[in-house]
């Protein structure tokens, strides 16, 4: 997985710890979580090392702080969601996570930076959309 061309470049470090964000599928995890699974692939990475390549993702806002807990901060990607479908038939339900990049027309949440969230997509299931025909 590329990061995208409006990414300043990134370096080996920044690429390793970007994917094990892509890994955990929309977790939020502190600096200890990214020790953890650094040092597992036999790759050795100081905390001091992490907490500096973190800093470096923060700026250039591929991940921000989404949850301060206990004294420890929770970073997660940016513009990263958590996608609920349902389908409006038979109400089949089904999770996933996704980078999506929004664009507001008239602007309607200037007041907030919007780093990620939720979102809820109606439809038809494949089940019902055989029925629908
Ligand atoms: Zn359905």
């Amino acid at each position: 997985m590329k990061l995208k061309n409006s990414t300043s470049r990134v370096s080996r470090k920044e690429e390793l710890i970007y994917q094990i964000f892509r890994q955990k599928e929309g977790t939020a995890l502190s600096v200890y979580d990214i020790e953890a699974a650094v040092n597992i692939d036999k790759q050795t990475m100081t905390i001091r090392t992490i907490y500096r390549v973190m800093d470096q993702l923060l700026s250039k806002r591929i991940i921000y702080c989404s949850t301060l807990k206990d004294g420890t901060r929770y970073f997660m990607l940016s513009n990263y969601y958590d996608i609920e479908l349902t389908c409006h038939m038979c109400g089949w339900k089904s999770k996933t996570a996704a980078s999506v990049k929004l664009q507001y027309p008239d602007n309607p949440l200037s007041s907030i930076c919007v780093m990620g969230g939720k979102i809820d997509l109606l439809g038809v299931c494949q089940e019902c959309s055989k029925l629908v025909g």
